[in-house]
């Protein structure tokens, strides 16, 4: 079947997701790798080459695969298995667990449900990972949040990442899988620790989604800590979304996130406004023309009549927030900069979120806090 066609039907098929679906997530998407070392870690799985039934592999068994031109190489712990244009490592038992390591450059080794592809392209192995969604959302979930939370923060953030899922289902529609483990999508890892907590949160939130009130899926944006007040997002991405309002948080002040401080050298500060077209900026400026005070948070920072917005002073800095105040240091060669929260600031503060559910609310008390007027609903109710 040429690969035009089957690029058809998968935009075709992966436009409605239903309960049983699979989804195809390409691993390592961010990396050129050239070499994998895969082998069970649970159960067992049938090696499939070109379509040849090349055996069963369980726990002891190891398998190398390096690209060799536009071909892989397969090999075991005693030779050559032989080269093929694609390879398929196919779960036999239900809960089986893989491991994968890359081998070509060496990273650390990662585990997963379901099964996996891999092929060559683009000089590069492209390999997918077919896993169910609750699996999926598990990795994720623990992933972009960690462990060691409060249960309902973990259906909060289940509902979140299920509803990206389902949002961004056509994203890599042309390159033939769903989405990518990557930042670009979300981070996904594959089976992290386990915990017992995270698959709960999947469950007990099975098919739910945030929408809007026109019933649809909305952009669950989220960050680390937004300091106190979060941001309409048309002041970080240009685009306004009627859901993404800033609220005043009074959750998340206490959080690890909540403050942070950073030093500046003054001349380079002033090398940096004058190359943004500062032009005022004298050779030698009384340091005093850099302070500011954002009590709320502003948009832009102001000397004389031009400004710059704070998200470019964040970026161009590595600064953790934009919600910052700049003083004088003494001696003045130094500029102490005191920001609030981290991250964009855009939608649900996750340590806020969390602060919400050890107080006692429910998950939709706190996506309703943070995304201004949207509605929790199962998906099938939304057609
Ligand atoms: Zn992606
Ligand atoms: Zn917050």
């Amino acid at each position: 079947m040429g690969k035009l066609l089957i690029n058809i039907i998968l935009m075709i098929l992966v436009t409605l997701p239903a309960r049983s679906d699979t989804f195809l997530i390409s691993l390592f998407n961010e990396h050129s790798l050239s070499a994998i070392v895969v082998s069970a870690d649970r159960g067992t799985y049938r090696l499939v080459a070109d379509g040849n039934d090349e055996g069963v592999y369980g726990e002891n068994d190891i398998l190398y695969i390096t690209m060799h031109g536009d071909s892989l190489l397969i090999r075991n712990q005693s030779g050559r298995i032989g080269v093929c244009s694609a390879a398929s490592f196919n779960e036999i038992d239900e809960f089986s667990v893989f491991s994968l390591r890359p081998a070509d450059p060496v990273t650390e080794r990662s585990f997963y449900f379901g099964s996996l592809d891999i092929s060559v392209e683009f000089g590069r192995l492209r390999i997918i990972n077919r896993v169910d969604e609750h699996n999926y959302l598990a990795g994720v979930v623990e992933a972009e949040a960690g462990t060691g939370w409060p249960r309902m923060f973990y259906r909060v953030q289940a509902i979140i990442s299920r509803t990206y899922l389902y949002g961004n289902i056509s994203r890599h529609a042309d390159e033939g899988f769903h989405l990518c483990d990557d930042v670009h999508c979300q981070v996904y890892k594959g089976r992290l620790s386990g915990n017992e907590t995270i698959y709960e949160a999947v469950s007990l939130t099975d098919r739910l989604v945030i929408v809007t009130e026109d019933n649809s899926l909305i952009t669950a944006a989220y960050h680390s800590n937004c300091g106190g007040q979060t941001v309409n997002s048309e002041d970080v991405w240009l685009v306004h979304r009627p859901y993404l309002r800033s609220v005043n948080d009074p959750y998340c002040l206490n959080s690890r996130n909540a403050v942070w401080e950073a030093g500046i050298n003054t001349d380079k500060w002033a090398d940096y406004l004058r190359r943004m077209g500062f032009a005022m900026v004298a050779a030698k400026p009384d340091p005093q023309l850099f302070a500011f005070r954002q009590q709320v948070r502003r948009s832009f920072y102001n000397i004389g009549d031009v400004s710059i917005p704070f998200r470019i002073l964040r970026n161009d800095w590595g600064l953790r927030s934009a919600w910052f105040d700049i003083r004088v240091a003494n001696p003045s060669d130094r500029l102490l900069i005191r920001g609030r929260g981290h991250g964009h600031g855009v939608g649900l503060c996750q340590e806020g979120a969390m602060e919400m559910a050890a107080r006692g609310y429910n998950f939709i008390d706190i996506l309703q806090f943070y995304y201004t007027g949207v509605k929790i609903k199962r998906y099938e109710d939304l057609f």
